[in-house]
Parts: C-alpha cells; structure tokens; sequence
C-alpha cells in the first residue's frame, strides 16, 4: 500500500491489528480482532479465563497459528516469526516469568540486553527497587521481583510495544504497586503496552483504554476513567 501524502496528523498506532482469527487445531480461539494501540498508551485486555487474552498476546508476537494482519509502526510483521518481531521493536513477558535463575539481576538485565546498547541508570531509573538486588541471583527473589525483572529484561532491548500476560497475578500488593509505577514510566517514555488483566484495580491504576473480550471477541471498549467505578459491563465479563 502507498503512504499517503495527505495522512491525517493523529499519532499513528505502533501496533494495528486487523481481523485477526487464532486457532488450536480445528478449534477457533479468535475471532476477527481489530485493534490499536498508540505510542506511550496502555491497553489493557479484560475477559475471563478462556476469552482469548493470552491467545491475543501470543497472536501478535507471532507464537500461535492465526490469520489476519498485524502492523508494528506501520510495517506487517503477521509473516515473520517471533525473533524477527523481537528485533523489530516487540517484548513479551509472559505469565511464567523468563529469568535466569542463577545468574544476578544484574547479569539478567545484560543478557535483556542481548548485546545492544545497555543503559543501566535507565532501567534502575523505571525499576529503582532492583537498585539494591543488583548482586543477588535470579533465584532469591521473589514471585513478584522475579516478574518485575522480567520486564526490565524485556525492556533492555529497546523496546516500542511490551506485551505483558496477567502482570500481577498471584503477586503481592506492594508489589504490584510497584509494578505499576514501573508501567507508568515505561509510558511516559513512550513504550505503548498491551496487556492481559484480571485484576480491576491493576487495570484502573495502569491503562489508558480497557478492550472487553468474549469468547475470541472484542465486544466492547472504554476509556478506563470511564470505568470507574466498574462499570457494569467490565464486572459482566469478569464475571465479578
Ligand atoms: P487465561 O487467563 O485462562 O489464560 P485467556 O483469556 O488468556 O484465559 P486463552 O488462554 O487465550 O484465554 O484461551 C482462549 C481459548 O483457547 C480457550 O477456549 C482455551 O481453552 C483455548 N486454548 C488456549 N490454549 C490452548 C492450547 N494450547 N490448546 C488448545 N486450546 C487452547
């Protein structure tokens, strides 16, 4: 497709997905997704379990079969595999957490890096708890530190769009607190997000726009101010 020279001058999204269609064999788990998301916004996916968030997560990196497209920066990535999203400019924590257990958080923020330009005053700048773990192994951490390094790893690489599966689930609330601070910086600096969330205070305290999903389907979406306090609509499909 040619760009056009009269382009309107709204942000274009870092990531477009259009029609998008996932499946498990012969059984469908999405169902025509059409979505945005624009720089430095956070999108959260709110359905219950088996709605197709992780399905949707997985989808866009490239890690489950589907049809559809799918544009990072304007660019179709629906062909390539994950790697070559992942140099493109994707990241993805998924809901078990990717560290090296025996390697520190420090080792584990270099090897995020994977051998890219690395700045660790930045990270710490997102992650300032991190700060003083920096020489323990991977494994003396908590549940929630272990998912918290996962997405600073994620984000040592440079990152324009994370995917983030269920971030706080089954973490304490400090934690969580703690979390979504770091969500919020990550947002200032413009990395757009796209997350799945069960957890409505999490939504309320990170996303700019909540997607309702049902069954494979988008069937709805709000401003998340507009949420508060739940909507009817969000507690229906949580199921709350
Ligand atoms: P959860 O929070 O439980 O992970 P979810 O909203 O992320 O829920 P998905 O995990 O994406 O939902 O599941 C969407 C649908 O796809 C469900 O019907 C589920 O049973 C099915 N599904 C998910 N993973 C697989 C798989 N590996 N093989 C077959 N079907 C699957």
């Amino acid at each position: 497709m040619m760009a056009s020279a009269e382009a309107p001058a709204v942000a274009a999204p870092v990531l477009a997905v259009r029609a998008l269609d996932a499946f498990y064999g012969k059984a469908q788990a999405l169902f025509g997704v059409t979505l945005d998301v624009a720089p430095g916004e956070v999108v959260a996916l709110v359905g219950r379990n088996g709605a197709g968030k992780s399905t949707l997560l997985n989808s866009v990196m490239g890690l489950a079969a589907g049809r559809g497209e799918i544009a990072l920066d304007g660019r179709r990535i629906d062909a390539l595999p994950a790697h070559a999203r992942a140099r493109l400019g994707l990241g993805y924590v998924p809901e078990e957490r990717r560290i090296f257990p025996d390697l520190t958080v420090r080792e584990n923020l270099r090897v995020g890096s994977r051998g890219g330009a690395f700045d660790l005053e930045a990270l710490l700048a997102l992650f300032p708890n991190l700060r003083e773990m920096l020489d323990r192994p991977g494994a003396q951490m908590s549940g929630g530190e272990q998912r918290m390094l996962a997405l600073a790893r994620t984000l040592a690489a440079g990152r324009r769009l994370v995917l983030l599966d269920e971030p706080s689930e089954g973490i304490a609330p400090i934690i969580v607190a703690r979390l979504s601070e770091a969500v919020r910086a990550m947002k200032r600096q413009g990395v757009a997000v796209l997350l799945s969330e069960q957890n409505p205070r999490f939504v309320a305290a990170v996303a700019d726009r909540a997607l309702l999903l049902q069954q494979g389907r988008v069937i709805g979406q709000s401003p998340v101010a507009e949420l508060s306090p739940l909507s009817e609509a969000v507690r229906r499909v949580l199921g709350i």
